[in-house]
Parts: structure tokens; C-alpha cells; sequence
């Protein structure tokens, strides 16, 4: 069995620098936090075309400037050539012509859960977004709490055995387990200990964080126009090589196999 500290030094030598898995929740339509009036007037917008998404996933595509911060945060990213696990709601859904250039650009494209109280919702939430876009989904995060939509609290055991019964590979919400230095398969699911939020962290704490053998952070597309947050990014992507999860996954399952995969 490998020990810890030779997965994660494979794990450096087949990226060839060290990572930070970007992990972005994409819970708005718009850059909410955009500065100054402009605030004010995005704001309760975002929040009145999500409450119409749940009537129609077709609405969005009349939508002028949709989605548009995440093109914003796209272009940092591709400015350093990092790559990053995008999860949609079914009410933030991306048009294709984004949908295309996120997978063309190496992203991938996973399922962000906002409804999360039976089985039956949670699944049929992640077969309308395969459906709608036409791509195999490997993994999820949880949803928090929205003036819309409420994803509960999370509730891991469940939340596993949803992931489980569906096949899916992952669950990167990185809750709970601060101690597990590198992500465990459970019920096949692989679930990570922990994450940080870029928006909440100072960056002393940031730098710390990065220290880790397998770094998860959170950053919401919108988080970019709070100030002071976009050079937070950069620092990270400039540092570490940003990779999405499923690739971490490949990568783990490539080296590791997993009979040799340490418990902990
Ligand atoms: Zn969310």
C-alpha cells in the first residue's frame, strides 16, 4: 500500500506541479456582486429570473447578458491555463453556446443540487441537466440556501447513497473531515474532507490551505467582483496548477488503483 506522502508526490510529478482542485457552484445568473449601483439593480433581477427558471428551463435563452460572469471568471482561468469543474442547478443551466466553450476549454461539467429531500427530485434534477445538455455527469456538490431554491443541509450519509444509487463518482462538497488529508471512496463515491470558501478565507489562510495535498476551493462565479477576490484567484492559479475533480480522479485511479489506496 502506498503511504500518503507517495500519492500525493505522484500525484505532483503526473500534473508536474502542485494542484488546487477549482470547484465552481454556479448558483446565479448574473455577477450579483457586480460594484457600486450596479448591485442593486443585478441583484433582484438574478433573484426573479431564477424564481421564473423554475417554471421553464427553456426561458433562459432569452435572456440578454445570461450568464455572462462566467465568462469572466473563464478568462482568468484560461489566462493560466487552469481547468475547473463548473456545477450547474437545473435554474442556472448554461446555453449551449457556453456549454461549448467550457468543454472546449478542458472544463467539466457537474451537477450543483438544490433540491434535496427524496431521491426521486435529486435524480430527476440530474437527468433534466443531462438531458438538456446533452453530457455525462460524474459528480455533484450540495447547494445552501437561496431566497428560491433551498438545498438543506447536508445530510452526508444521504447524500452518498443518492450519489451511490446513481452511479455517480463523486460528492466534492468537502465537509465534515478536516482530518483526511486526501479524498475516500465510499460506496464507490469518492467524497472529499474539506474545501475552502476563497470568498471567506483571508489570504495568509489561503496560502496555509494550498499547503495541503489535495486543496478544494470554492469559488461562485460571481465571488470575482467582490472586491479584492479576483487577485485571491490569481494568486492561487499562479501558484498551483487548477484542475477539475473528475481529472483529479483519473489521476488518483491511475496511480493508485484501489487495493493500494491507503484507508487512513
Ligand atoms: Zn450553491
Amino acid at each position: 500500500m502506498k503511504s500518503r506522502n507517495e500519492i500525493c508526490e505522484e500525484i505532483e510529478s503526473e500534473v508536474g506541479e502542485r494542484i488546487v482542485v477549482l470547484r465552481h457552484d454556479v448558483d446565479n445568473i448574473y455577477g450579483i456582486y457586480r460594484p457600486g449601483f450596479r448591485q442593486k439593480i443585478v441583484k433582484p433581477i438574478n433573484y426573479a429570473l431564477l424564481a421564473l427558471m423554475t417554471l421553464s428551463v427553456k426561458l433562459r435563452y432569452l435572456i440578454p447578458f445570461y450568464e455572462n460572469h462566467i465568462q469572466e471568471l473563464l478568462d482568468v482561468e484560461s489566462k493560466y491555463g487552469a481547468k475547473a469543474s463548473y456545477f450547474f442547478r437545473v435554474i442556472t443551466l448554461p446555453r449551449h453556446s457556453l456549454l461549448r466553450k467550457l468543454i472546449a476549454e478542458g472544463h467539466e461539467i457537474g451537477y450543483h443540487s438544490d433540491r434535496n429531500s427524496s431521491f426521486h427530485q435529486w435524480f430527476g434534477d440530474l437527468k433534466t441537466l443531462e438531458r438538456e445538455l446533452n453530457v455525462h455527469i460524474h459528480g455533484f456538490t450540495k447547494h445552501g440556501h437561496s431566497l428560491v431554491r433551498d438545498g438543506g443541509i447536508v445530510e452526508e450519509d444521504l447524500l452518498i447513497n443518492y450519489a451511490s444509487k446513481a452511479k455517480l463518482l463523486y460528492f466534492a462538497q468537502g465537509e465534515g473531515h478536516e482530518d483526511w488529508n486526501l479524498p475516500k471512496k465510499i460506496k464507490n463515491v469518492w467524497i472529499f474532507g474539506h474545501h475552502i470558501t476563497l470568498k471567506k478565507a483571508s489570504i495568509e489562510n489561503v496560502r496555509k490551505y494550498l499547503e495541503r495535498c489535495i486543496p478544494l476551493i470554492l469559488i461562485h462565479p460571481e465571488d470575482i467582483f467582490i472586491k479584492g477576490e479576483r487577485a485571491k484567484l490569481e494568486y492561487v492559479l499562479a501558484n498551483r496548477k487548477g484542475i477539475s475533480v473528475i481529472n483529479l480522479i483519473r489521476i488518483i485511479n491511475k496511480i493508485s488503483g484501489e487495493e493500494s489506496y491507503p484507508r487512513q
